[in-house]
This record gives C-alpha cells, structure tokens and sequence, in this order.
C-alpha cells in the first residue's frame, strides 16, 4: 500500500450538507473530493476538523485542488498538515 503524504490528504475536506430527513432538513458533516466540491465557508478538515481554505490548480501540471489549514497551530498537529510535527489531535478551534 502506499502511504499518502500528510498533503496528499488534504484531497479531501469535510462539507457541511444538508439532507432530507423524515423530520425535515438536517446538516451532516460530509466527506468530499476537493476537486468536485465548490469553494464553501462550510468546510472544514476532515481529519482535525480545523478551518480550511481552497487552493485551486493554477496549470496542468501543478499542485491538484487541495483544502490547506487556516492555522498554523492546526496545520503542525494534524496527520494532513503540511507542517505536520507527527502527533496528531483534534483543532483547538474546530468547525461545527
Ligand atoms: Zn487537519
């Protein structure tokens, strides 16, 4: 198996979404490809559930759309976090 790179997760993101229930609307917390989600406040990691921001392929061969941590302090302890220190824990701050 290969073993993704802590940016490499970052592929991902958490999306709040909303979804029909017998008792009317309920919002979820949804796992999604970044590349086919559009840019929402709504987002969050969906490792540390810290806040994220879009990142969108600037040419061909560059960086894939990716989400990257709005905090530094969420980036150094997240497994996703490109300034990941190795142990991971959920964001101080997370998104709810
Ligand atoms: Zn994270």
């Amino acid at each position: 198996m290969k073993i993704k790179k802590p940016d490499e997760r970052m592929y991902v993101c958490e999306v709040d979404t909303a979804y029909q229930t017998n008792s009317g609307i309920e919002y979820r917390w949804k796992k999604v490809d970044v590349e086919l989600t559009a840019n929402t406040d709504r987002a969050r990691c969906a490792y540390c559930a810290g806040s994220v921001k879009f990142h969108r392929k600037q040419k061909a061969n560059g960086t894939a759309d990716h989400v990257e941590h709005r905090s530094r302090q969420d980036s150094e302890n997240c497994m996703g976090g490109h300034y990941f220190k190795g142990e991971h824990r959920r964001s101080q701050n997370p998104v709810e």
